[in-house]
């Protein structure tokens, strides 16, 4: 080894497969994998699985703190959580919603807003444009690869400026990106809004109006999920076990951890492209691949849930839904738990807002959210018992919240699914439908699983179930 020595008396362990990585396509994989008569490892570097579907404790109740939502499509994840035996509930948004564009409000109590006129033409016009490049940029040929390639550079601010006629519809689709992507318009490529329109079945997803809505949650969170498929595969799952180096040669590939080593006969890595930068990959990854985890960038998510007593917006004849594109928080919902009478409002501070927010002292982040609540709910907004928040940007293990890319990106993504050598990749940034998400994540795990039971059994390496 030039610059990494391995020691080889090391304790090591032996596997058909390692798993690096147990968030949900981690978990997934390895799920299925093991379902084929796989012999099986995942690799986990934090002390629990579970990756972005994570949440803290107030009072007895489990709150989520990335994942949330599992939109009416989402029918892989839908399908496991039914296997797993966990109840859904849907988003309360009973009463009135809000949206606050350029300092003036629009207030509606039915599924959408009302806007004016001229800019719901707008919207609607942009939404149709954005479907309308979808579905004429097909990149697999190599004139639209050239297409692609034009549209790459320029950024998703620069033609919401030309196409958009009412600021306020700028104003509107500036906080959705924010929303959706954690990213500024100003910094993601048009192309890779487009990428996702496809992957996504249509801008009116992405750029939902009431992202919050006709959505459902895990009663007791996300985190729930990772659990009950943790207890399914404890015999598989190891722990505090971050994988630093991975080397393979034409029989094996050897993950290694502090002072354990993992041999098998392929690895599926699961980590978000920009977190695999920090494995050291022997031989070095090829020069696409290596390029591609340099320039998917990490989006910025800073989620904040405050507690009360009861949840006061309901009798105040509101639902807790609040766009808002003057910040901190991007986006306000109420997350109220099923079985207390407490109240609850989760504040995604996303983007620029989080970079900022996240490197302020605590007590003056927390002022500001609650000021920005003061001014939708009223004073009884301040009257909070608790809080809990967490920082992706601040975690070593995901390096932010979802993957995007920047202008200029779009000729490397396409190899994001391909493996190198035994390596297979997985993850939510992996999918090729409804990417960054649980559902894409679930669709990655099941697809890296199959490749590799494909190639175990073409080289005579599965072993029949009994
Ligand atoms: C704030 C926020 C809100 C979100 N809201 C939603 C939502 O409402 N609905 C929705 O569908 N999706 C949502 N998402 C996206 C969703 O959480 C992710 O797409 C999904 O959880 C990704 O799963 P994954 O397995 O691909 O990656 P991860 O969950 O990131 O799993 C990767 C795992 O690899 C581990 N790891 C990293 N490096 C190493 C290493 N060297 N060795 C070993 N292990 C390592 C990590 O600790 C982690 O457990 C949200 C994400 C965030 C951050």
């Amino acid at each position: 080894m030039s610059t990494l020595q391995f020691d080889q008396s090391q304790l090591g362990y032996n596997a058909d497969v390692v798993v690096i990585g147990a968030g949900l396509a981690g978990l997934v994989a390895t799920r299925r994998l093991t379902a084929e008569g796989v012999n099986v490892l995942i690799l986990e570097a934090r002390d629990r699985s579970g990756g972005r579907m994570n949440g803290g404790t107030f009072n007895g109740e489990s709150y989520d703190l990335g994942a949330q939502w599992v939109a009416p499509q989402a029918t892989a994840v839908r399908t496991l959580v039914h296997e797993l035996g966990l109840p859904l509930t849907n988003q309360y948004h009973e009463g009135e919603s809000a949206i606050g564009l350029r300092s003036r409000t629009t207030r509606f109590s039915r599924r959408a807003p009302l806007f004016a006129p001229h800019v719901s033409l707008d919207y609607h016009r942009a939404i149709r444009l954005l479907n309308t490049i979808a579905r004429k940029l097909d990149a697999t040929t190599d004139t639209s690869l050239e297409r692609a390639k034009r549209i790459d550079t320029r950024s998703f601010a620069a033609w919401l400026l030309d196409t958009c006629r009412s600021r306020t519809t700028i104003s509107l689709l500036n906080v959705l990106t924010r929303i959706h992507f954690h990213a500024e318009p100003t910094e993601i490529s048009l192309y890779y809004v487009i990428d996702q329109v496809s992957a996504h079945r249509g801008a009116q997803q992405l750029f939902r109006l009431t992202p919050a809505m006709c959505q459902e949650r895990v009663i007791g969170g996300s985190a729930r999920i990772a659990e009950r498929l943790g207890q399914q595969l404890r015999q598989q799952l190891i722990c505090d076990t971050p994988i630093l180096a991975l080397r393979q040669d034409e029989q094996s590939v050897t993950a290694y951890s502090r002072g354990t080593s993992f041999r098998a006969h392929y690895a599926i890595i699961t980590t978000p492209p920009v977190v695999t930068q920090q494995i050291y990959f022997e031989p070095h990854l090829p020069p696409a691949r290596d390029a591609l985890q340099q320039r998917v960038i990490m989006g910025r998510a800073l989620t904040v849930i405050l507690f009360y007593d009861y949840p006061f917006w309901r009798e105040n004849g509101k639902s807790g839904f609040v766009l808002d594109d003057a910040g901190p928080f991007s986006l306000c919902h109420d997350v109220s738990p099923v079985n207390s009478s407490e109240g609850a409002l989760a504040c995604a501070i996303t983007a620029e807002s989080a970079h900022h927010w996240g490197m302020q002292p605590r007590s003056e982040r927390l002022t500001a959210v609650t000021q920005q609540l003061q001014r939708w709910f009223g004073n009884e907004a301040l009257a909070y018992r608790g809080m809990i928040e967490r920082d992706w940007n601040a975690e070593r293990w995901n390096r932010g919240s979802n993957g995007f890319l920047v202008p200029g990106a779009a000729t490397y993504i396409h190899n994001v699914a391909t493996p190198v050598g035994r390596v297979h990749w997985a993850g939510s940034e992996t999918a090729t439908h409804w990417t960054n998400t649980l559902e894409g994540a679930v669709e990655s795990g099941e697809r890296a699983a199959a490749e590799v039971v494909v190639e175990l059994g073409s080289s005579g390496l599965l072993r029949k179930k009994q």
